[in-house]
């Protein structure tokens, strides 16, 4: 058997194991590799780290990280995060590190705001030519040129993120690039339904694509995502908790909008990623109607969130702290095992959590969850 398919047997294996309750080693990681940030979204403080005294201080080194991926070679998808990954000076060995001490490492994916188009495309090509697993970029994009600049707080913000999308789709090719829209819903600033923008920043991204000679997306390349408020990760509860945030009235905004993007013609065939997605958008419209998803979120069952701090959350919306690896020899297993132990997995599986459907956890859950899965699939195609 080649190595490559010894890795995805034991991920469906292990994935298998979760499914049926079973409390082993975790699969997937959300690692936040650095707080730093030269975007300055308004739904998001990440970027005013960088300027608190002390904010970045303390942040795991590169021979903490290798420590780190030595303890736990176990893991098998990344989630690398930030801040912008790309910031960190390093953050192309803090990958090989992974990918050398991780045998069965399949899956890295890490969002970057597209800023630096050089620096990403640079760091990229090194990943793409010194690490096995799949690599794979969202770059987001959150409306149309005069928005997006004005809520990402960068001035031709939009143009660099797709300076950048090109750039990577050719290093990548199509399957392992997506754009990333989170629906703040700001018809304050812009007089537009969430459908609106929605689909004005779509046409906006392939008007910006075809005007570089570069083929257009599909609306499976282009990824909506459920806001949500975190104060231990986005720092956004007191900013975000008000004009309507998650109400009764966004919430409808947000699901017409992925009732649009589902409706759209769905252009690249299948493939386990689309599918995934299609089954993303289905259950993000069940839970904005009902609060609840039919698939049980996997927090501690088969993931876990790190801080840049070394401190071990369930997820990247719970402001749990379980514990910090720089006290266990960087093995993330007794902080998760005495979690489990205290009933921090129980409190999740009974969703006594905040209760979210946040893709960072929502797409190991549905590989979880194969039935619930297939069902919410063949509802949302
Ligand atoms: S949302 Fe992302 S790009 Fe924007 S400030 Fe936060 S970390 Fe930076
Ligand atoms: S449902 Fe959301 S808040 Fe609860 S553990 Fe899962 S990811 Fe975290």
């Amino acid at each position: 058997m080649s190595t490559a398919l010894y890795s995805w047997s034991r991920l469906g294996v292990r994935t298998a194991a979760a499914a049926a309750g079973v409390e082993g080693e975790p699969t997937k990681l959300v690692f936040v590799v650095t707080k730093r940030c030269h975007s300055r979204c308004v739904y998001c403080d990440i970027w005013k780290v960088k300027d608190t005294p002390g904010g970045l201080d303390d942040e795991l080194s590169l021979d903490e990280v290798r420590s780190f991926a030595a303890a736990n070679s176990f893991l098998q998808w990344i989630d690398f995060t930030g801040g912008e990954p790309t910031d960190r000076p390093d953050f192309v060995e803090v990958v090989q590190a992974f990918a050398e001490s991780c045998p069965d490492l399949l899956l890295v994916h890490f969002p970057t705001n597209g800023i630096a188009t050089k620096r990403i495309e640079e760091m990229v090509n090194k990943l793409k030519a010194t690490v096995q697993a799949r690599i794979v970029v969202t770059v987001s994009i959150d409306g149309p040129p005069a928005l997006n600049d004005q809520l990402r707080g960068i001035r031709n913000d939009f143009a660099h993120a797709v300076s950048t999308f090109a750039a990577l789709r050719r290093v990548l090719g199509p399957e392992q690039l997506f754009v990333g829209m989170t629906l703040h819903g700001h018809k304050a600033s812009c007089g537009l339904t969430t459908s609106e923008l929605v689909e004005q920043t779509f046409t906006a991204v392939n008007d910006a694509l075809r005007a570089r000679q570069e083929e257009p997306i599909d609306w499976e390349t282009f990824h909506l995502n459920i806001p949500h408020l975190s104060q231990h990760y986005y720092g956004n509860s007191a900013s975000e908790a008000k004009d309507g945030f998650g109400g009764p009235e966004h919430r409808a905004e947000i699901s017409a909008a992925l009732r649009l993007a589902a409706s759209k013609p769905k252009g690249g065939g299948w493939s386990a990623m689309r599918a995934i997605e299609r089954i993303y958008r289905a259950e993000a419209m069940r839970y904005l109607a009902t609060g609840k998803t039919s698939i049980t979120c996997s927090a501690l069952l088969s993931t876990s969130y790190l801080s840049e701090k070394g401190e071990v959350y369930p997820c990247t919306i719970w402001d749990k702290p379980l514990g910090n690896i720089r006290t266990t020899n960087y093995a993330l297993m007794p902080i998760i095992a005495a979690a489990r132990r205290d009933g921090v997995r129980r409190a999740v599986a009974e969703s006594r959590c905040p209760n979210c459907w946040t893709p960072c956890e929502a797409y190991p859950a549905i590989g979880a969850s194969p039935v619930r899965s297939l069902v919410a699939l063949l509802q949302g195609s």
